[in-house]
């Protein structure tokens, strides 16, 4: 028996040099203990939702995981102050923005956790690459991620080529 879960991490960056900054957090996450890296999405560029400043690169990845939910959070946002994250205020520009989007089929509410990540079915930032790695994907509570990205069809996002 196991009791490894899927999880999925959203990555976003619009500060510095955006590339180098997802790659280097894709390395750390594959070296999260507990945990092997399953996939990653191919990176996109998007318009800023809710925000100001230059387009983000997005991605995708997805994990499999010995790690509570709260210890693959806290151990994301050591990745992203380990990348010299300023936390200025909500949706500001920032060199890396690492959010846990999915774990197994949990729902979770507490002070410094929402699972599903309350506004991934909003963004097509994360639709997008999170149907590249997960295509038959179900987001707890609301369904197939597939019926949800056709809704966010007026959001500018290019695959960059790589
Ligand atoms: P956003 O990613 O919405 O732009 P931030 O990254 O600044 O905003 O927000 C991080 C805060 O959100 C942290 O305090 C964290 O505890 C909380 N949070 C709640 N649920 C999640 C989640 N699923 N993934 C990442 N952070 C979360
Ligand atoms: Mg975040």
């Amino acid at each position: 028996m196991t009791t490894d879960t899927l999880a999925c991490i959203g990555l976003g960056a619009n500060l510095g040099n955006p590339q180098a900054a997802l790659r280097a957090a894709l390395d750390d996450i594959a070296r999260l203990p507990g945990s092997v890296l399953l996939a990653t999405s191919p990176i996109y560029r998007t318009a800023p939702v809710d925000a100001t400043g230059p387009d983000y690169l997005n991605a995708v990845a997805l994990l499999r995981t010995a790690l509570t939910p709260h210890a693959l959070l806290a151990a994301l946002q050591r990745i992203e102050h380990a990348h010299g994250r300023e936390r200025s205020h909500r949706n500001a520009p920032r060199t890396l923005d690492l959010d846990l989007l999915l774990y197994g089929d949990e729902r979770i509410e507490s002070p410094a956790l929402t699972l599903p990540h309350p506004r991934l079915h909003q963004r097509a930032f994360v639709l997008r690459p999170l149907a590249d790695v997960m295509p038959a994907g179900v987001i707890p509570g609301l369904g197939p991620i597939a019926d949800w990205l056709p809704r966010v069809a007026d959001q500018r996002i290019e695959r960059l080529d790589s």
